[in-house]
């Protein structure tokens, strides 16, 4: 079925394009046994405050001391730090590494390969996945172990669970023609319609290897129907009874509040329609809930929208010229969108105040911000780049660096893999997943994009020019 859908699909809207993503990245030959930081500013993320002048030793692919500079280096190699910032490696909160960030209009095939580098590439290297075929997914997650896997680390949770015709298909109906959406329908929604079928959909995707349950309750476009609280009670319970975590996508306070008295454990997306009020914030905080605000999403949106895309330094590094393109002005001018979409852009231009201000609300009220990007899942959220660029933006909504970066690395972790992760911080004991940046980031955000080194598990990943 799915390849005959494939086949009609090409046949009738042409081919999907393939690009040819440059290599970016590979592992060292021969690591050595140890290597020592030595005199550079260590954020450990454990704290807000940096450790200045001190030296961090790797071996064995683990962190193994951190001290004031003056360890011994005795045949160890040597990454001199003055003057910049050893920061846990970066944790993606949101991606989805079977995804495509390409335009409606030049639809490309999934690259996972390609995400994969590009996030590695940009210092991300964990990430949760919450969005793509099982299946895919669980093939992929088996090549972690295997060299020919060259990028984060990950989770996943498979297809989406989603009310039937409601988001995600009700948005890839509009978005493609069939049968291009069907197929875009089946890699990314798991559609349920009753309490029943909500939890045998947990069962089904957690039997897939899932590591945790997305939901989807939005609406888009604007007046799609949204899976009613008794199936979103259904599919958090029955993911809590395995002991694996519930995520949800949700858009406004109303949806928010709903997947947050379910018991729902994250919100994949702030609230980017309508109004936060402190009072909601203050109740999503009592529900125990983490908060990824994707902003990079909605900006992205709307720089396509408003014909004022411009990717950023890194993603013209990370992004052939070919895949970048259709985004440009000149192409989008040209380019028409379904009308329900475009009023769905409306009022995520009308409402960008508020869902840059809910972050700051949410925050204040103590809810934990966490970076997620929706890389490759979300049109123009390029793997990688897009992580970077929502570090600035949550600075600019007025979240501290610290708290930026902490949302980064050790709150995505300890989401991901509890109290003990052994991933997200810089402590003795901990793997080796590193970023040496080149200057603070405590106070200049944009340093997190100058990367000087990428360590994971003790092996430092190289440009590849
Ligand atoms: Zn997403």
């Amino acid at each position: 079925m799915r390849s005959w859908l494939l086949v009609l699909s090409v046949g009738l809207f042409g081919c999907p394009a393939s690009h040819r993503y440059a290599q970016l990245i590979r592992r060292e030959a021969s690591p050595p046994p140890v290597t020592v930081f030595r005199d550079v500013r260590v954020f450990t993320a454990t704290d807000t405050i940096a450790l200045e002048h001190h030296d961090v030793r790797v071996e064995g692919g683990r962190i193994t001391a951190i001290a004031p500079t003056g360890l011994d280096v005795t045949g160890a190699r040597v990454i001199e730090g003055a003057g910049k910032t050893l920061v846990p490696g970066y944790v993606d909160f949101h991606a989805h590494l079977t995804g495509s960030p390409a335009p409606p209009w030049a639809v490309a095939w999934p690259d996972e390969d390609h995400n994969g580098r590009a996030l590695l590439a940009s210092g991300v290297t964990s990430v949760m996945d919450v969005g793509g075929e099982v299946d895919k997914l669980k093939a992929l997650w088996k090549r972690q172990g295997d060299p020919s896997w060259l990028g984060p680390r990950f989770t996943y949770s498979g297809q989406i669970v989603s009310l039937r015709d409601g988001y995600p298909t009700s948005m890839v109906k509009i978005l493609y023609p069939w049968p291009a959406s069907a197929l875009a329908d089946q890699r990314f929604s798991g559609p349920v319609s009753n309490p029943l079928e909500a939890s045998a959909a947990v069962d089904w995707r957690l039997h897939h290897g899932a590591h945790h349950i997305k939901l989807a309750i939005a609406s888009v476009p604007l007046n799609a129907q949204t899976m009613p609280p008794e199936l979103v009670s259904a599919a958090v319970k029955r993911a809590h009874e395995k002991g694996v975590k519930a995520v949800a996508h949700t858009d406004s306070a109303v949806h928010a509040l709903r997947a947050a008295r379910a018991g729902i454990d994250a919100l994949m997306h702030g609230i980017h329609l309508g109004e936060l009020t402190v009072a909601d914030a203050q109740e999503l905080k009592a529900a125990g809930v983490v908060v990824s605000p994707t902003l990079v999403v909605f900006d992205r949106a709307e720089q396509l929208v408003q014909f004022r895309f411009a990717p950023t330094e890194v993603e013209r590094r990370l992004y052939p010229e070919s895949f970048l393109t259709p985004f440009s002005p000149d192409v989008a001018r040209t380019k028409t969108l379904d009308p329900q979409l475009m009023e769905w852009l409306g009022k995520l231009q009308e409402d960008h105040d508020k869902r840059v201000a809910a972050v700051k609300t949410l925050y204040d009220a103590g809810v934990p911000i966490l970076v997620g990007s929706d890389a490759a899942g979300s049109i123009g959220c390029l793997a990688g780049g897009a992580f970077l660029d929502e570090l600035r933006l949550l600075s600019l909504a007025g979240i501290p660096n610290a708290d930026v970066l902490r949302g980064a690395t050790v709150l995505p972790a300890r989401f991901i893999a509890g109290p003990n992760a052994d991933f997200g911080t810089i402590e003795a004991g901990k793997r080796a997943d590193l970023v040496l940046l080149d200057g603070d980031p405590l106070a200049d955000i944009t340093v997190t994009s100058r990367i000087a080194n990428i360590m994971q598990g003790g092996v430092l990943i190289e440009k590849v020019d």
